[in-house]
């Protein structure tokens, strides 16, 4: 269903992209993410899984390099289009959405780095990836440490007592890894390229740590199952294992001196496509209930003529309108000036996920015992939207950490901002 944008001044590129992003959520991230949500976490990575298709579908219309720069072969979109691509993504299916960002990862870090050989081995063949041969994924949590490697802001994140499950060291003209990453990596068992982070200096904790990029044929790399889980089912996710994993020099994108500064810029990066496919999922939600209401005859006439129908339904609006506003407010803001103000995309990441909850569980309200049911689109969305909760950093962890933020910035200088 097309939504009235109150930015009146969308240029016709804008309307174009937004119209066959909608169409491609609608005629394809819609029946796979439904197909996927009913598979076992095994058969939706199996040979014959509509999995493979779809990605196929996705890389040949160029929905894998969304947030690659242009100069690299990326999409090349405006601030204000990544918003609005990314929300009709988000609202096709949230799960799909995510694996379609997190397969560039390693490349759109690999693009900072200035290494040609990088470039040309890695970056340009993903960008040029018409098939959905070639497959990012961000490797940061581990098992032992969830949180603690995204608390930045925090005293213990530079402490020497923070022991990494994942460690980094030189030998010669190579580093060499040994470690695991958690189930929770977003496309891991389906990996063709790692964005690893590892601990190369303990003495400084996670501050002490290096991003890699890691080819996953190489010896000494293994992948665990699929992992089941309650939300965003059509998510791939799984452990990843490293045994005396041998890598080139060169392949260190990040290092402990650069690693707190560019995990921030890449958590706040992440946290406004969070808040943008967010908008599109709790505009789902509404839809259903909309359009359920107006056939729902209780009472002796349709549901939503009455009036505590009504006014539910314009909170769900209003929680929408107010998702879109944050999330293309944060996005037109960090992803146009550098360093980011990482405080302004957690603003849009906790407020939208919240309100996607919210509007979810209204709708399952509305819908009564049919919103119950897995004949309605309702029940896949709230558990998509309670799993948004804890994603690229839990809420609360977020809020603690813009927390520290607001506390040491605010008021931030407008010239430092580009302004
Ligand atoms: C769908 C999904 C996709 C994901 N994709 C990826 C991915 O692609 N790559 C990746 O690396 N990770 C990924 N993650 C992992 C995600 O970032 C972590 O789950 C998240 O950071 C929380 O870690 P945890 O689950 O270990 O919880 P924990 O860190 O164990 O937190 C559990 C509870 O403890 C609280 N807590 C934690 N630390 C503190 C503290 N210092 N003080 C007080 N309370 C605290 C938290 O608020 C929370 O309530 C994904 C997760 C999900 C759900």
């Amino acid at each position: 269903m097309k939504y009235f944008d109150i930015n009146l001044d969308l240029s016709e590129d804008d309307i174009a992209l937004r119209d066959a992003a909608r169409q491609f959520a609608e005629q394809e991230m819609r029946p796979t993410a439904k197909l996927l949500d009913q598979m076992t976490a095994e058969e939706g990575v199996a040979e014959n899984s509509p999995l493979w298709p779809f990605l196929k579908k996705a890389y040949a219309l160029g929905y894998h390099k969304i947030l690659m720069p242009e100069s690299f072969g990326g999409f090349g979109l405006t601030p204000l289009q990544v918003n609005i691509v990314t929300e009709e993504l988000g609202w096709g299916s949230f799960g799909l959405s995510v694996l379609l960002a997190v397969v560039s990862f390693p490349f759109y870090l690999a693009c900072t780095s200035n290494n040609d050989e990088l470039i040309e081995k890695f970056v340009k063949p993903f960008c040029n990836c018409t098939d959905g041969s070639i497959r990012g994924c961000w490797a940061g949590t581990e098992p032992a440490h969830g949180s603690d490697i995204l608390a930045i802001g925090e005293e213990f994140f530079s402490s020497p007592q923070m022991k990494g499950d994942m460690r980094a060291r030189l030998d010669g003209e190579e580093w060499v890894l040994n470690g695991q990453k958690s189930a929770w990596v977003s496309g891991g068992t389906i990996s063709t390229h790692a964005l690893v982070y590892a601990q190369i200096d303990p003495s400084k904790g996670f501050a002490g740590s290096g991003a890699f990029i890691v080819p996953m044929d190489l010896p000494g790399v293994s992948k665990g199952k699929a992992l089941e889980k309650m939300g965003q089912r059509d998510l791939n996710q799984g452990e990843l294992y490293f045994d005396d994993v041998r890598l080139p020099k060169s392949y260190m994108l990040v290092s402990p001196d650069f690693h707190p500064p560019v995990l921030e810029a890449t958590l706040a990066m992440a946290n406004l496509c969070m808040a943008s496919w967010s908008t599109g999922l709790s505009r789902a939600a509404f839809e259903e209930a909309l359009n359920y209401t107006k056939e729902r005859v209780q009472g002796g006439k349709p549901l939503i003529e009455h009036y505590t129908t009504k006014q539910r339904i314009f909170e769900m609006f209003a929680r929408v309108e107010t998702q879109r506003a944050i999330a293309r407010a944060g996005v037109n803001l960090n992803f146009s000036i550098s360093p980011p103000h990482p405080e302004y995309s957690f603003v849009a990441k906790t407020r939208s996920t919240e309100m996607a909850f919210q509007n979810t569980h209204d709708a399952i309200q509305l819908l009564g015992g049919n919103g119950l049911t897995k004949e309605y689109a309702v029940e896949k969305l709230f558990r998509d939207a309670r799993t948004s909760l804890i994603e690229d950093g839990q809420n609360e962890v977020l809020a603690r950490h813009g927390g520290d933020l607001v506390t040491k910035t605010y008021p931030r200088s407008q010239i430092d901002s580009g302004a």
